[in-house]
């Protein structure tokens, strides 16, 4: 695991937005988090990465005091979320994966009620929704009932009761999920404004293009380990070697190469620094199964290779088609590293998952 580059505390001293500290959470014999510690600087955004059941929920829903660790302490500007977790909450912006919107309310109604829960009196609110709807391309939907907007336009809705008021740590738990090309350049645009304002950003997503998009470092969670801690170009040179790819139909043949070679269910991957170089000869190597491979890819160094190097497993978007299954599905998965070595909302009710309470989405 690469050493955290980033400082405990600001050059001025400050404590940082985000400090955890050795953190540790199980659910019964589920361990879900596993002695954790993650700083995140003041204009930082962090994309926090790793597969279902990684941990990365269970790190936001702790940080935002939904959780209580069974280990480790957690800082938001210096406020423990154990010992002021109303105080540390008031710093922070939650945006869960969970949609919590109120479909029988206006947009402006569900952003009021949220400013207001946040502490925020109603002129103040008032001018925190406008600055909130503009860049979100909300503005022209304040009047609308939430249930009546299109999914991508609830999200929307959604991640700005995060930001009403103007938290410097914000979580977002996978933002994007089921939006449209154009609503993610929107929220990416943002999250980005934000940051260059000084708003540290988790930012849990599948998708690595987001992570790249925003100029973002890099968080890796493991089954509940964090696995890797640092920027994009870092963890390239320290883990990102590339892959020839080949899928097959059927089971992949063995493969003489100079190349350590990984199994997943029907797919080879051959890891080499420059696998662009390497191809013809991994080709050459197939021999007659030339005929059953079914599909190539050369993936040059990227942040994909370093996840793949650190998970086993490629990252899986939801609802992205064709994505191998994950090795811990796969009976036969090897990944050795062995040169050579082959085979192996109700009206009245609020909405579920969102506890009405200042601080916690806002
Ligand atoms: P995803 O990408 O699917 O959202 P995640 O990385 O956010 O996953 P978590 O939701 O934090 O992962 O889950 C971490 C682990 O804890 C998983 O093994 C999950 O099954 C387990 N877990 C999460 N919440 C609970 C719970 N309330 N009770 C029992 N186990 C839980």
């Amino acid at each position: 695991m690469s050493t955290d580059p980033f400082p405990a505390t600001a050059p001025d001293g400050a404590p940082p937005p985000l400090a955890m500290r050795g953190v540790g959470k199980r659910y019964g014999s589920v361990t879900a988090l596993d002695d954790v510690s993650l700083h995140i600087a003041e204009g930082e955004v962090v994309g926090l990465l790793g597969h279902n059941g990684a941990g990365k929920t269970t790190l936001m829903s702790l940080v935002a005091g939904l959780l209580r660790p069974d280990a480790g302490e957690i800082e938001v500007l210096g406020v423990s979320t154990a010992r002021e977790p109303r105080r540390a909450r008031l710093r922070l912006g939650l945006a869960p994966q969970e949609l919590g919107v109120y479909p029988p309310l206006t947009v402006r109604q569900n952003l009021r009620f949220f400013a207001e829960l946040a502490g925020l009196r109603r002129r103040e609110a008032d001018r925190r929704i406008e600055e909130a709807a503009e860049p979100l391309g909300l503005a022209g939907l304040l009047e609308r009932r939430v249930g009546r907007l299109s999914g991508g336009e609830q999200r929307r809705v959604h991640t700005a009761m995060a930001l009403l008021h103007r938290p410097r740590l914000l979580l977002l738990d996978e933002p994007t999920a089921g939006v449209d090309v154009e609503t993610r350049a929107r929220l990416l645009a943002h999250v980005r404004e934000l940051a260059a304002a000084g708003t540290a950003v988790c930012y849990s997503t599948h998708y690595l293009g987001e992570v790249e998009d925003l100029h973002a470092s890099v968080a890796v969670l493991d089954h509940g380990r964090l696995v890797a801690r640092g920027t994009i170009a870092d963890l390239v040179r320290e883990h990102g070697d590339g892959a020839v790819e080949l899928t097959f139909s059927g089971a992949p043949p063995p493969l003489r190469v100079p190349w350590p070679v990984t199994r997943a269910g029907e797919t080879l991957r051959v890891h080499a620094r420059e696998p662009h170089l390497a191809a013809p000869e991994v080709l050459a190597a197939l021999g007659d199964a030339l005929t059953r491979l079914v599909n190539l890819r050369v993936l040059r160094p990227s942040l994909e290779t370093v996840f793949l190097a650190l998970t086993g497993q490629r990252p899986q978007a939801p609802g992205e088609p064709g994505a191998p299954a994950a090795l811990g599905e796969t009976a036969a998965a090897d990944a050795t590293g062995v040169p050579g070595a082959t085979g192996a909302a109700g009206a009245t009710e609020p909405p579920a998952g969102r506890t009405v309470e200042a601080g916690r989405h806002g």
